[in-house]
């Protein structure tokens, strides 16, 4: 089966490799004996309806993200029509900021966001930076754990309601206070979480996938079959690991 990627801003929100998720995502598609199509989508470049089973936006500076901010405010509705037809998502950090209504900067610049999520974000003066280990419940009574390493200013606040990624079980998440990390929108979601998110959380990966094929087969998602994730199993242990013994600290 053919999967297309859309990668947002790839020359301009690639932030601690985000763009290995897209690595990560052509080989576990690939084992599976699926093609995954990769395609860029920067400043000038429009979102059509049905190019996309999966759009992808790494994180980025302050400046970056100033740079592709009224851009991506014009692919706005490009981007909520593709979630609104169940294509798959995944942003981090900075791109994950843009996506909810606002992010204003240490600055008190204020860049728009396109709103696929029910968030604002606000910097704040200390950077939260360090491990975290977050405990996921993407499907109703299956707890899985995701870890990476958060590094942002921004204080992003969901709305009453809104879904978060996980629950924070070590370092700062969303806003250091509320004890949740990312969002969650259908089959979208955002994260703080860098790395690259992807190699030390597999399953996460499997089910960014397997969002994508079922927007490809308009079934419902599906289990993929099994890898033999021994290595990613060690990463993900080494980093949860470390987030529990010196989860985030404010600096
Ligand atoms: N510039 C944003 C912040 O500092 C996002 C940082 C990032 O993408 N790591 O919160």
């Amino acid at each position: 089966m053919k999967l297309r990627i859309g990668h947002l801003y790839p020359d301009y929100l690639n932030i601690y490799a985000d763009r290995g998720n897209i690595a990560v995502l052509s080989r576990r598609a690939a084992w599976r004996g699926h093609d995954l199509e990769v395609n860029t989508l920067t400043v000038g470049d429009a979102v059509r309806p049905g190019e996309h089973d999966l759009l992808y936006v790494g994180g980025g500076q302050d400046r970056e993200q100033a740079l592709v901010a009224r851009d991506l405010a014009a692919k706005g509705d490009g981007v909520h029509d593709a979630v609104e037809a169940g294509v798959a998502l995944l942003a981090v950090c900075g791109g994950y900021q843009l996506l909810g209504r606002s992010y204003r900067d240490l600055h008190g610049v204020e860049l728009p966001g396109i709103g696929v999520f029910p968030l604002e974000t606000v910097a704040g003066q200390r950077r939260m930076i360090g491990d975290v280990l977050l405990e996921c419940e993407l499907e109703p009574g299956v707890r899985r754990t995701v870890a990476g390493f958060e590094n942002h200013a921004g204080r992003t606040r969901l709305d009453p309601g809104a879904l978060p990624l996980g629950r924070v079980v070590a370092g700062f998440g969303n806003d250091g206070e509320s004890g949740y990390e990312g969002c969650r929108v259908g089959r979208a979601v955002g994260t703080y979480l860098h790395g690259p998110l992807l190699p030390r959380n597999p399953w996460f990966a499997d089910w960014l996938l397997a969002q994508a094929i079922a927007h490809v087969t308009g079934e419902e998602p599906t289990e993929l079959p099994a890898l033999a994730d021994d290595l990613e199993a060690d990463a993900h242990a080494v980093s949860a690991r470390r987030a529990e013994t010196r989860g985030g600290r404010f600096s």
